[in-house]
């Protein structure tokens, strides 16, 4: 700290380069939000991510909130470069998948390299927070709509109510709500693709195993173990409605527990197998 009396012009310059390197460079993690109150209770939920770890994400509320009140937490991470690829990652769509919110957190704890900050980040790790703090743990929102059946694939109102009464036999974990983007949290994701324009969507799932993807380019074939298989095309699911619809891929990461993580040097693998896929395709 400068005290004032001994504020010279030369006092002032080493004051101003020592802000100046002490600003965040562009795309450099932000300094930890230390309130953050939401950490505590995804702490007791998400597998091997603390509260301090999830203060250290620094994620902010997005002003949208679950049905329950629970704040869409994102965060932008911009680079240098403006012409780079624009990147929505998206975690927890489905709330009982818990290794799909953890994952995405472990990967935030990567921002700081390189390879990610050739890339502009918008970061969503937990899409359906009532759902993951449910006292059980759920696939749908607090009001038992499928968020990931909720988007407006063209011709939704025939097709979807349809698909779940006569496919699904009706199942309520797969209930696709009234109307598309009847949910908060589904619109939130709407408004997110339409406002952060991205170049590709990666959205976070369990417990299959596997890679799948939509779009008009050619998938990835492997990320780590996780290897690329067509899992469906959904009437209301964000692979059909982004991918196929609006010509924005989507790649959809399902890891193969919902409950335990893979291991760290999985945990890596799949991340740096991703942004080199990236680098590549976009
Ligand atoms: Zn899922």
């Amino acid at each position: 700290m400068i005290r004032k009396k001994t504020t010279t012009p030369r006092c002032r310059l080493l004051a101003a380069a020592l802000l100046a390197s002490s600003l965040p460079l562009a795309g450099a993690a932000p300094q930890p939000a230390q309130e953050a109150p939401w950490c505590d209770r995804l702490a007791t939920r998400l597998p091997n991510i603390s509260a301090a770890e999830c203060r250290q994400s620094a994620l902010a509320p997005s002003g949208v909130k679950s049905h329950r009140g629970f704040p869409i937490l994102e965060r932008d991470i911009a680079p240098a470069k403006a012409d780079a690829p624009r990147v929505l990652l998206l975690g927890g769509i489905h709330g009982d998948e818990l290794t799909a919110s953890a994952l995405v957190f472990e990967w935030l704890k990567q921002m700081d390299t390189p390879a990610a900050q050739a890339m502009h980040w918008k970061v969503a790790p937990l899409l359906n927070p009532d759902g993951l703090l449910a006292a059980r743990p759920q696939r749908v929102n607090a009001r038992g709509v499928d968020l990931n059946r909720n988007f407006p694939t063209p011709g939704w109102q025939q097709e979807a109510p349809r698909y779940w009464a006569k496919v699904t036999r009706s199942d309520p974990r797969r209930y696709p709500g009234k109307k598309p983007l009847s949910e908060p949290e589904s619109r939130w994701i709407n408004d997110t693709i339409e406002r952060f324009r991205p170049d590709l969507i990666v959205s976070v799932h369990a417990p299959f195993g596997v890679l799948d993807f939509d779009g008009h380019i050619d998938p990835p074939s492997k990320f780590g173990r996780l290897v690329y298989r067509s899992v469906g095309v959904y009437p209301g699911s964000l692979g059909n409605y982004s991918g196929r619809h609006k010509q924005v891929p989507v790649i959809t990461i399902e890891l193969p527990h919902a409950l335990a993580m893979p291991p760290d040097a999985e945990v890596r693998r799949i991340w740096h197998d991703m942004l080199q896929w990236i680098g590549r395709n976009l």
